[in-house]
């Protein structure tokens, strides 16, 4: 066990509480596991429905529709999910055994990997929350969940639903700021599954080393979006503005910025702009389907890109229009970006869409691999050519081609970054997975042929030896 001393620590009581009855909770049969899900499904689907909308509209003005899809839909998609394959990877997973180690049988289990916590960031609150908490029960663990501060009223109706849903040696949601997350990143927790920016990331990795917990960082970045001379142009530009305005830019797998081809620019700026229109009227801040940037600090962060694009001389193609009362950024395009422009460096995570143009593929290519390894990367071509080598060319957590965002919504496929956007996967199987630890086990069930090769070493061992490395 440990020998730091967390005596001064507000949530150890709380973490101790969890890990004397983490072995008896991770051993409760499948029924107790299926039985908590349920119930988490109930309060989102029924009990808690129209609370969480109005806690959404409060917090970040996201429409009715946005929570209806991006939140209770993908949490309740990941409960039935897991309900319906559970029982399975439950089971003892069989696998053959060497000729070698005649005599014996093996398999692997899955087992909880104790107590865990749950860092979430703001701009899903309930689904980037409850998701991989799903993950976490379905795989037998205790849990100490740190929401979002940037979000108060989702965080406090979560603690709501977990207070009326679970015992705290279970499941416990504690609301705080920066200090609370450091407080419970002190603790000797078995596994750390955290969503937030990359320079966060690394706090919490380097807190986990000190007691070698294991991480599952979901991180952010830049996703580029490569679209060639091929394309639909309407098509293309109806995705990519749907996907980049959705939740007013605040995603993780927006596209954060567009690598297009220089001939085709033009027309793709102008179809954009009708999209805009399309989906968010010619004023936007009057739709009730455009969300608000989060806080007021996030609304000036914006603001500065703009501002530092604008003093470097771009080209505010669509939009960039601000109210700084109700945090309204209208959906912006720019253009003819200097490449020391903020809005080329940082992160976005706001409704601002920068066009890059370039005059052939390796120079795209060259261009993505010139940065941090991106969260997704979307090609939008009809040329089979042309997506084959973006794809084996760069590296990236994941990537929709002449689509984007959507591949988060199938819970078959992993879903996590690679490197500065993240370590680790999550969602179905791959978020099971992560709170678990697979131990393998062998059992001996008749005399071992290894046994022939037990000590004292002879001549006819040394022979049998060889023909083991040769044969077996
Ligand atoms: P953030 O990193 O600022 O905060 C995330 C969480 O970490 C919050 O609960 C916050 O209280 C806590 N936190 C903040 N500073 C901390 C510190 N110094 N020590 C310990 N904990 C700290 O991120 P955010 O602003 O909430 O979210 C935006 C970022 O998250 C973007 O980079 C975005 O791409 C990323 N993101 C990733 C995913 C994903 O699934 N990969 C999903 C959503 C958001």
């Amino acid at each position: 066990m440990n020998n730091i001393d967390f005596k001064d620590n507000t949530y150890y009581q709380l973490f101790l509480k969890q890990q004397s009855r983490q072995l008896n909770i991770g051993t409760l049969p499948y029924n107790h596991r299926i039985k908590q899900l349920k119930k988490l499904k109930t309060a989102i689907e029924a009990t808690y429905r129209d609370r969480i909308i109005e806690a959404l509209h409060k917090d970040l003005n996201k429409p009715r529709v946005e929570v209806e899809l991006t939140e209770i839909y993908s949490i309740i998609n990941e409960i039935k999910f897991v309900k319906s394959n559970l029982r399975q990877w439950m089971r003892k997973q069989k696998v053959d055994s060497p000729l070698s180690m005649l005599g014996s049988s093996s398999y692997y289990i899955y087992e909880p990997k104790g107590v865990c916590l749950i860092i979430s960031p703001w701009n899903f609150p309930f689904n980037l929350t409850f998701g991989p908490l799903v993950s976490a029960i379905a795989a037998g663990n205790s849990v100490i969940i740190k929401p979002s501060e940037m979000t108060p009223n989702s965080s406090a109706l979560m603690s709501e639903i977990v207070k009326t849903i679970f015992t705290e040696e279970e499941v416990a949601l504690v609301e705080g700021e920066v200090e609370t997350a450091t407080q419970l990143l002190e603790l000797p927790f078995n596994h750390i599954f955290f969503t937030g920016s990359p320079n966060v990331g690394k706090i919490v990795m380097s807190a986990a080393a000190k007691h070698l917990a294991s991480v599952t960082l979901e991180l952010g970045g830049k996703s580029p979006t490569i679209i060639d001379n091929t394309i639909n142009i309407e098509k293309a530009a109806k995705r990519i503005v749907w996907g980049k305005f959705l939740n007013a830019g605040q995603i993780c797998v927006s596209p954060d910025y567009v690598l297009i081809e220089e001939s085709i620019k033009t027309k793709f700026v102008n179809a954009c702009k009708k999209w805009i229109e399309h989906y968010y009227t010619a004023n936007p801040i009057e739709s009730d389907s455009y969300a608000r940037i989060v806080t007021e600090k996030h609304f000036e962060r914006l603001q500065s890109y703009l501002e530092n694009a604008r003093s470097l001389d771009a080209n505010v193609e669509v939009g960039g229009d601000l109210e700084a009362n109700s945090r309204y950024i209208s959906p912006t395009i720019i253009s003819n970006l200097k490449e020391d422009a903020t809005l080329l460096k940082e992160e976005i995570f706001g409704p601002i869409l920068p066009i890059v143009t370039y005059n052939s593929l390796d120079e795209a290519i060259a261009y993505v691999n010139s940065k941090e390894r991106p969260l997704a990367l979307y090609i939008y071509s009809k040329n089979k050519r042309n997506i084959k080598k973006i794809v084996k060319n760069t590296r990236a957590g994941g990537t929709c081609i002449n689509h984007n965002v959507i591949h988060y919504a199938n819970h078959n496929l992993p879903f996590g970054g690679i490197n500065n956007s993240g370590i680790g996967k999550s969602h179905g199987l791959f978020g099971f997975k992560a709170f678990s630890n697979q131990r393998a086990v062998v059992k001996q069930y008749a005399y071992g042929i290894n046994e022939l090769l037990f000590p004292p070493y002879s001549a006819l061992k040394e022979k049998l030896a060889k023909l083991t490395v040769k044969w077996f």
